[in-house]
């Protein structure tokens, strides 16, 4: 079992975006749970059951051979490679932490293989090495078999295979072998080694900056080291990012594991489903959804610190709400209101704690309500103000009752501030 804690935003994403594609892909969500303390426990075994080829060769959750887009040169192309790197995906399932080892810049941690482990891969290439030597052994004698047959038939033997490929292939001693092995070795030596410094390797979006953002990282150092773990982890990190319009991605960051599992899931499909491309109000809405549809029950100090993370044209921001918004939005009384109400402007005067003009809000429409029955008999200006302030047709409709569940939530956001000692 491993248990994780949260970290930095770029840990936080990379660690959800793998649970995540945990879930969608192998469908192995039961392997983890999240602990009241922010934690997320992951049964090791979850490593020796990845479908490697899906994933990251047809599905291509993330692109790493070659020059991709997020991971250049993660992986060379080659069998050795690919090889190599579906051992090391098994073999996380055995990483723990090494008292000798560095501690890694990512998650604070010292995981690491044993030499135990890695001996253990060396000895599962040999196997692999043998077996891939079969197999070629054994389709060149298909082929030949088949080319064989075709002259026979079609008196054709211009695409008979040469006799000293086959002779090269069936003539294949265990020196050949070995001499493959240790290509091998030395691809896994290189493989591991480069995937330990924080480079374009991990992060194409992000490394050439890093610099630059002395908040993102601890130590603002130039090179970071890397663990195994997190090298692989951080392959994912895109997967929890909500794609908003215009190349903007945005990455809900807490001091929860199980508080990001939710949010992030909660930006995406609001997004789907509302377009809105502003990062605070997508918060919002999903702190409110949390609160209606999730009976959890955060500790006051897992509500702290949610931040939204931006990444732009290689840059990244970062934007927090405040402590109290994010009290009320997980109000579930406040919350049940303003998802009722469904006005994104009243939600827009909770972010910016403009709880003065919901009660100004409530005063005007109730006057214009009692004014007239209809908004279409309303004076201009009065037709005007409600145009531009309510934008859903129940809630035009229905002015005085409009009015009066302002006046509620005024009053539930006054009483619960009251009543909270906010530090
Ligand atoms: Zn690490």
């Amino acid at each position: 079992m491993l248990t994780l804690y949260p970290g930095n935003w770029l840990y936080n994403a990379s660690v959800i975006g793998f649970l995540i594609s945990v879930k969608e892909i192998e469908n192995l969500s039961n392997h983890f749970s999240f602990k009241e303390d922010g934690s997320v426990v992951i049964d090791q075994n979850i490593f020796k059951q990845l479908k490697i080829e899906e994933r990251y060769y047809e599905k291509k959750v993330a692109s790493i051979i070659g020059k991709s887009s997020f991971h250049i040169n993660y992986l060379q192309y080659g069998e050795d490679w690919k090889e190599v790197f579906r051992l090391f995906v098994k073999n996380l399932a055995n990483i723990k932490e090494v008292d000798e080892s560095m501690s890694c810049d990512f998650c604070g941690r010292k995981f690491a293989f044993s030499d135990t482990d890695i001996k253990d891969m060396q000895r599962k290439m040999i196997r692999c090495v043998i077996n891939r030597h079969k197999r070629e052994k054994n389709n060149i004698e298909k082929a030949n078999k088949r080319q064989i047959n075709n002259t026979n038939n079609v008196k054709n033997s211009s695409k008979e295979i040469p006799y000293s490929k086959i002779f090269k292939i069936l003539s294949m001693k265990d020196k050949q072998i070995e001499v493959n092995y240790k290509k091998m070795k030395e691809t896994l030596g290189k493989f591991l080694n480069g995937i330990k410094k924080f480079d374009m390797r991990h992060n194409a979006l992000l490394a050439p900056s890093l610099g630059e953002f002395p908040n993102s990282f601890c130590n603002n150092a130039d090179s970071l080291y890397i663990c195994p773990l997190c090298a692989y982890l951080i392959l994912h990190y895109h997967v929890c990012m909500t794609d908003l319009a215009d190349g903007l991605k945005m990455f809900v960051n807490a001091p929860s594991f199980e508080v990001m599992w939710h949010l992030n899931e909660y930006v995406q499909t609001i997004y789907k489903r509302e377009r809105i491309s502003r990062t605070k109000e997508l918060l919002g809405m999903s702190l409110i959804e949390m609160a209606l549809k999730l009976n959890i029950q955060l500790g006051k100090w897992t509500m702290m610190n949610i931040e939204i993370v931006t990444l732009y044209n290689k840059k990244v921001d970062f934007f927090s709400i405040l402590y109290e918004t994010t009290v009320l939005l997980s109000n579930r009384e406040i919350a049940t209101l303003l998802n009722d109400i469904g006005e994104l402007s009243i939600l827009s005067f909770v972010l910016n704690n403009d709880f003065s003009k919901i009660m100004e809000l409530g005063e005007r429409i109730l006057k214009i309500s009692l004014l007239n029955y209809s908004v279409e008999k309303l004076k201009q200006n009065d037709k005007e103000f409600v145009k531009e302030n309510i934008k859903l047709q129940k809630n035009i409709d229905n002015l005085t009752n409009l009015s009066y569940k302002l006046f509620k939530l005024y009053a539930l956001i006054e009483e619960k501030i009251k009543r909270e000692v906010f530090v």
